[in-house]
């Protein structure tokens, strides 16, 4: 029995509010965001007498840790944005409170993310005892939990590793993007890195694609991305020789971003207009469909897996694990589109997870450091079932 605070009630906070709720784990929620008003409207959606909200602004330690001490939960579930992670562990280990998030920290002056300033952490966790799980959404997050259980149960090294993320769903939107706009496109228009035999090899953004074949859904163009899960992976994993991290986009989609992307649309330096300073994609971001509002329409499905190549008794041996995920079903559940669903999921998986004991050890840790087994039973209960196919063909050619 336990009380949770989530922060963020975006489109992937109304999933986490959703599921929280049907956990009888879960006594009590308290829903907080910079915006009261969609937390309301995420409390009124549940109509439930464990839901409270509170307006908080997480940029501001002070006011969180007293909606801590108030409240006094054992887990707070940050899904606002990757900027406020910093600002809420420090929070956390003032109020006493465990942590866990889906999206590492970036600074909003740089579009770069990386796990140090999280990492750096890891000894004041410890001392305080308490618990920070990082990077507990899909993807970081059940794509980690499905590498370490392959190395459990399946291989004795990994040394290749291919993390492959399609969504071929339709919302109807000439151009949207299915998480928070500012830190997708920040995401997608660094350059792309991936991991071959210890070193980092950095490409110009959107630069390697190709067809890849996904499980009911068929052959998409898929670009190598620079992904978080890959930093923690390689560090995790030390056996693992090459890491990439593979997405679909439509062309359409990559139209649509590479024009924006020229006339200075997706700059995150300050620009005047008309006497005051705008950064023109917090500007474009105002303008975009927010990720939440692309539910209702939404058909088709996300598939998201990894693709492993290792040795297991001096022998080679590849398999293949992954979620398929249907737009149109996570909104019949809980009124949101996959993406939402799949992040959501896996977040408060990773809460249940700590409050039932099987995730509790003081520091800070990536979710590849646990033990996979009571997560792969969870998260397919809790609505993201799993597949896995010893020896795949696979698409990669090397
Ligand atoms: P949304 O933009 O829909 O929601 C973000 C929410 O955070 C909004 O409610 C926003 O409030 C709130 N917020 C922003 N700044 C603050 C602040 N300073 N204090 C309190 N609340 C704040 O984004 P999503 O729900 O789509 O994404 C949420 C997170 O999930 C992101 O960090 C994203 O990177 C991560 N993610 C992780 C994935 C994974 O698989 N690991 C996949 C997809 C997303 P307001 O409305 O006032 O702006």
């Amino acid at each position: 029995m336990a009380k949770v605070m989530i922060v963020g009630a975006g489109g992937v906070g109304s999933v986490v509010a959703h599921k929280c709720n049907s956990q009888p784990e879960f006594t009590e929620i308290l829903l907080t965001s910079r915006t009261i008003e969609k937390c309301n409207k995420i409390a009124q959606s549940l109509n439930s007498p464990k839901i409270s909200t509170a307006a908080l602004n997480a940029d501001f330690v002070d006011d969180t840790v007293k909606l801590l001490k108030e409240f006094q939960p054992e887990i707070l579930i940050n899904v606002a944005l990757p900027y406020q992670d910093l600002a809420l562990m420090d929070a956390c280990l003032a109020a006493g409170v465990n942590y866990l998030d889906t999206a590492n920290y970036e600074p909003p002056d740089k579009a770069k993310f990386e796990y140090s300033w999280q990492w750096a952490y890891q000894e004041r966790f410890q001392a305080a005892g308490l618990t920070a799980i990082l990077g507990c959404g899909f993807d970081p997050g059940v794509t980690g939990v499905y590498t370490a259980y392959a190395l459990k149960h399946y291989f004795d090294e990994i040394h290749y590793l291919d993390i492959v993320d399609c969504n071929s769903g339709s919302h109807g939107q000439v151009f949207a993007t299915n998480f928070n706009p500012e830190i997708n496109i920040r995401e997608i228009t660094q350059r792309a890195r991936y991991y071959d035999k210890g070193e980092w090899v950095e490409v110009p953004a959107l630069s390697i694609h190709q067809p890849i074949d996904y499980p009911e859904i068929g052959p998409k163009e898929s670009y190598l991305l620079y992904h978080e899960e890959l930093e923690s992976l390689t560090k995790n994993i030390p056996t693992i020789k090459r890491a990439r991290f593979w997405m679909t986009f439509s062309e359409s989609y990559i139209n649509y971003l590479r024009v924006l992307e020229s006339i200075g649309m997706t700059r995150i330096d300050p620009v005047q207009y008309e006497g005051k300073e705008i950064i023109p994609l917090k500007f474009l971001k105002a303008i975009l469909p927010e990720p939440a509002s692309l539910a209702e329409n939404y058909t088709g499905k996300t598939s998201i897996g990894c693709y492993i190549r290792g040795i297991k008794d001096g022998k080679e041996r590849q398999y293949y694990v992954y979620n398929n995920c249907d737009h149109a079903e996570s909104y019949q559940e809980v009124g949101s589109q996959a993406i939402s669903y799949t992040t959501g999921v896996p977040a408060v998986v990773g809460a249940l997870m700590l409050v039932k004991g099987f995730w509790n050890k003081p520091g800070v840790f990536n979710v590849e450091e646990f033990d996979p087994d009571p997560f792969m039973e969870l998260v397919a209960k809790l609505g993201l079932p799993w597949q896995e196919i010893m020896d795949p063909q696979s698409p990669f050619v090397d």
